[in-house]
């Protein structure tokens, strides 16, 4: 009964580490946020001991009258938030839930059509050395070069030339909405079923504050851990149609054991997804974003060779170019790191530099709402950006930002009753 600090000094030093980094720090990586204490405690019980393959009420395992219990209310809880008729709540994660999803409807050598990795999809949408990339037969739509955004009459060019199985909308670095009702129309032009990978935007579409792929797709995948604000995990909701289908491509099919703890973690997330408050959340999520999409378009921005990729934003994200900068993505990221700001390099659409480098930055605000952020703080910490990505910054100029990241996060704290 030794606790952690006792049985493993080394891993309790990093955690506390961890903790006074993400406590100290301005966290702006558009795919990251905090989870509730509600859903940490979930995550560390008893649940992580449970073996329950199968499902509800159809295990291959004694025992798990309790963790029925428990995976029922995710389920439930999810269908009702999402509006979806069938949801599996066991992928490990949403690469896990992607590869089901894909492997429920698809036999290796089938076409599918999704966003190229370049112009902001996923890995799992059809990357070469990944799953999709190497079982599937993939076509990549792009944005388009003059306004950033996904053209519907290229989707449906390619969707018509190469007859696709399953057509794939959503993203992981694109700052705007997709029209899911066109894509669905475009699907069914040329038979093929329609995914929408909501992973980035789903506590968005949870709020009522971004349209919901649900009543167009066949199969929506998430994570939980984005917008969604609970643990690291996915989720598969789909047609009642395909439900059994999406069922046996989770488990036998790509996983065995549920995680329990996890799932439990994934049913408190989706009670606390539809209250007020959340929403309230989400709201100034979008207004955070919006505001430092509009700073980074300012003068001082565009003589920097500082630019917002799309022009703007209608998400959680912006996507800042840095084609004409003299910085480039790798450059911006460490600088900004320097002074207490945490966000990822981000590959633009048409990019000249390479993807370990990049010439953009993927900044996002779920992160800093869930800390509190109101909108004067994200003005702050927008214009903090702005200078910092000035070609006149020197130690200095650091220093002072520095010093302006440590008021936000004195008077916005995290996790106060961590310690
Ligand atoms: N789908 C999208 C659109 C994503 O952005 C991501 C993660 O970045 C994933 C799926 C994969 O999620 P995970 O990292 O949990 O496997």
């Amino acid at each position: 009964a030794q606790p952690l600090a006792e049985v493993d000094p080394e891993v309790a030093a990093a955690v506390a580490a961890e903790l006074h980094r993400q406590q100290s720090t301005l966290e702006m990586i558009a795919s990251e946020n905090f989870a509730p204490i509600g859903v940490l405690e979930a995550q560390g019980t008893v649940l992580t001991n449970k073996y329950a393959e199968g499902y509800p009420g159809r295990r291959y395992y004694g025992g798990c009258e309790h963790v029925d219990v428990v995976e029922k209310l995710a389920i439930e809880r999810v269908k009702a938030l999402f509006g979806a008729e069938a949801a599996n709540v066991q992928p490990h994660s949403g690469a896990s839930a992607n590869a089901a999803a894909m492997s429920a409807v698809l036999e290796p050598g089938d076409t599918i059509l999704g966003l190229d990795l370049a112009h902001g999809g996923h890995l799992t949408h059809g990357m070469k050395i990944n799953f999709s990339g190497r079982l599937y037969n993939v076509v990549a739509y792009q944005v388009d070069r003059e306004t950033g955004v996904v053209d519907m009459a290229e989707v449906e060019r390619l969707a018509v030339e190469h007859r696709p199985k399953l057509i794939i909308a959503g993203w992981s670095a694109y700052p705007r909405q997709l029209d899911f009702a066109a894509f669905r129309r475009v699907a069914d032009k040329v038979d093929a079923l329609l995914m929408v990978d909501m992973a980035h935007f789903a506590g968005l579409v949870a709020a009522g504050l971004h349209p919901s792929p649900v009543p167009h797709a066949h199969l929506v995948t998430t994570t939980t851990h984005k917008t969604l604000g609970g643990p690291r995990g996915g989720v598969v909701l789909s047609t009642k149609a395909l439900a059994k289908k999406v069922n046996s491509a989770v488990f036998p099919g790509q996983q065995g054991g549920p995680l329990e703890h996890v799932i439990a973690a994934k049913a408190v997330s989706f009670k606390i997804a539809a209250t007020e408050e959340f929403a309230e959340r989400q709201r100034r999520v979008l207004e955070g974003a919006r505001i430092l999409a509009e700073r980074l378009s300012a003068p001082d921005c565009a003589a920097a060779g500082v630019k917002v990729a799309s022009g703007g934003t209608d998400v959680h994200l912006v996507l800042v170019d840095l084609v004409a900068s003299e910085l480039d993505g790798q450059q911006a990221e460490d600088r900004l790191h320097s002074i207490g700001i945490t966000v990822n390099r981000n590959a633009v659409p048409f990019d000249p530099r390479p993807p370990m480098v990049t010439s953009g930055l993927r900044i996002g605000t779920p992160a800093l709402a869930t800390r509190g952020f109101q909108a004067e703080d994200f003005t702050e910490v927008a214009d903090i950006i702005a200078v910092a990505l000035r070609p006149d910054f020197d130690d200095q100029t650091g220093q002072a930002l520095r010093d302006r990241v440590d008021l936000l996060v004195k008077r916005r704290p995290l996790y106060p009753e961590l310690g």
